[in-house]
């Protein structure tokens, strides 16, 4: 009893010392084998489908192929086979009487009697270990129950070794990955501690390979867009700017129980190819100011020499509708092309009543013209946002302008003012033409203009994008409701100061 426990207890040991299923189970072999004074011994282990997945022998006399033919015979005619389907173990004490025992030829030792047991995981067998011994009667049930009880123990550690080897696989796998994108991955604590940095990273961080886990970020550098993106609060994504020129847009994700991956990609080529494009619509639009100045003096040119007829006339007011047209094209495509490259917005505390008082005046004539009214109501005062007034008055005026311009005459045009949850709410409706369900989602689109039949209206297609612009500049948002025939609703969510005092706090 004592050198049974002894045995299991050094067994325990061997299946706790190796991760490894191959040696771990001959050494769990050889130690019973030993102690029971057998001749060798066997473990047969299953694949899923039954399929002998591995076959570990004690004597390594055996060539791999009559193991083989061995282990073919031995599943389908022999015991191995009759404890696999039986799901129990048992002992053969002559095998000259057992039919279950399969002499096979060439065998270089006797076998006389054999003792053999599952290896079990969740009623499934998964193994099986025999001990064979050139004489009979060398085996007893008592030595069936300590080899179950090491069956036991090895099929568990078994099942460890084959989830360690899993587990080892993947991180293999996930570790090649993230070392081998071109992409910096950063992954750090709630406290900005580095966790780790692929090589990507480290290149970006000007770091030659030494271990920087556990160091805190600000410790390893000094980039103020990194550390910002990377502070609590911050917005998820945002543009990191490089020492050496390069620009990365680096995005955050909060990982639960464990700190923020950060994966900063190279947009260095789109930045250059979109800096190219602003900077040829900027030159070209600049460009086409001079002649159409040159057009419009002209005009008034063949004005000035005489008479004109009503024909001419009206040519020459065509020829002005088109300029103007033109005109209007230009200045939009030089005001959205400066607000795109505005870098930092210059802000300040803004009343949205008086933005609205503002842009209300700019389009009164407009108004007047097609006798539409244009009134206020649910204005909540006191309603503060910090922001840029001349901007917030100009996407104001734009949408004022747009409910102005795509109403019949007569129409009327409501502007309201809440505030809700620390948002601002500007609403500009109207009862006018309306949008169809599908030009909804593209109103805010460069160049879009939503039907054809509004041809007649003047417009370029980018004011709804220089309003966007703007309200996204101020941290906000901007959507429609629209229904044809009945009118439209634009609103416009920025964040509100609370009376001014977020401000007065932060100053
Ligand atoms: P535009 O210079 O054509 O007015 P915008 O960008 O301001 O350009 O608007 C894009 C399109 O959205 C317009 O052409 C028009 O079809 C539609 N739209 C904008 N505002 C309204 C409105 N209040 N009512 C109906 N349609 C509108």
């Amino acid at each position: 009893m004592q050198e049974q426990l002894s045995l299991l207890n050094r067994i325990s040991d061997e299946l706790n010392s190796d991760l490894y299923p191959e040696p771990m189970l001959r050494r769990v072999l050889n130690l019973t084998v030993a102690h029971l004074g057998a001749t060798t011994g066997s473990i047969m282990l299953f694949d899923q489908q039954n399929r002998v997945s591995s076959y570990i022998l004690q004597r390594e006399d055996l060539t791999s192929e009559s193991a083989d033919k061995i282990v073919g015979t031995v599943l389908t005619e022999g015991f191995a086979g009759w404890v696999l389907n039986h799901g129990a173990g048992d002992v053969i004490s002559d095998t000259y009487e057992d039919s279950r025992w399969v002499v096979y030829a060439n065998q270089p030792y006797d076998v006389r009697s054999v003792i053999a047991t599952p290896l079990r995981r969740r009623q499934r067998v998964i193994g099986v270990l025999t001990v064979v011994h050139d004489e009979p009667n060398r085996f007893e049930l008592a030595d069936l129950q300590l080899l179950n009880a090491i069956a036991g123990q090895a099929a568990i550690a078994l099942e460890n070794a084959q989830l360690f080897k899993q587990t080892e696989q993947e991180r293999v796998k996930l570790s090649a990955i993230i070392n081998s994108t071109q992409d910096a991955v950063l992954v750090t604590t709630p406290e900005n501690e580095i966790l780790l940095l692929n090589p990507a990273a480290q290149e970006i961080l000007g770091l030659n390979g030494e271990s920087t886990q556990g160091n805190l970020l600000s410790e390893i550098t000094d980039n103020d867009n990194l550390l910002k993106l990377l502070s609590p609060n911050s917005p998820a994504a945002g543009e990191v700017s490089l020492p050496d020129g390069r620009t990365m847009w680096g995005t955050v994700t909060e990982l639960a129980d464990m700190g923020r991956v950060t994966v900063l990609r190279d947009i260095s080529a789109f930045k250059a190819l979109d800096k190219m494009k602003r900077d040829f619509i900027t030159a070209f639009t600049h460009d086409l100011r001079t002649p159409l100045a040159t057009v419009k003096g002209y005009i008034e040119l063949v004005r000035m020499d005489g008479t004109v007829t009503t024909r001419q006339e009206e040519d020459l007011e065509g020829i002005t509708r088109a300029a103007n047209q033109m005109k209007a094209l230009i200045e939009n495509l030089l005001e959205l092309s400066r607000l795109e490259q505005l870098e930092e917005l210059k802000k300040e505390p803004v009343n949205l009543e008086e933005v609205i008082q503002s842009s209300m005046g700019t389009v009164a004539p407009l108004a007047t013209s097609k006798n539409i009214n244009v009134i206020l109501s649910d204005i909540k005062n006191d309603v503060v946002i910090e922001g840029n007034s001349v901007l917030l008055s100009r996407a104001m005026g734009n949408l004022l302008d747009n409910a102005i311009k795509y109403s019949s005459f007569g129409g009327q045009v409501c502007v309201k003012l809440e505030q809700n949850n620390g948002q601002a709410m500007v609403s500009v409706s109207d009862n006018g033409l309306g949008i169809r369900a599908k030009d909804l989602p593209r109103v805010f689109e460069k160049f879009y203009r939503a039907s054809a039949e509004l041809d007649e209206v003047p417009g370029t297609g980018l004011g709804l994008s220089i309003v966007k612009t703007i309200v996204e500049q101020h941290g906000g948002q901007i959507w429609v409701e629209s229904e044809v025939g009945s009118g439209s609703v634009f609103t416009v969510a920025l964040p509100a100061l609370e009376n001014g005092h977020d401000l007065a706090v932060t100053n």
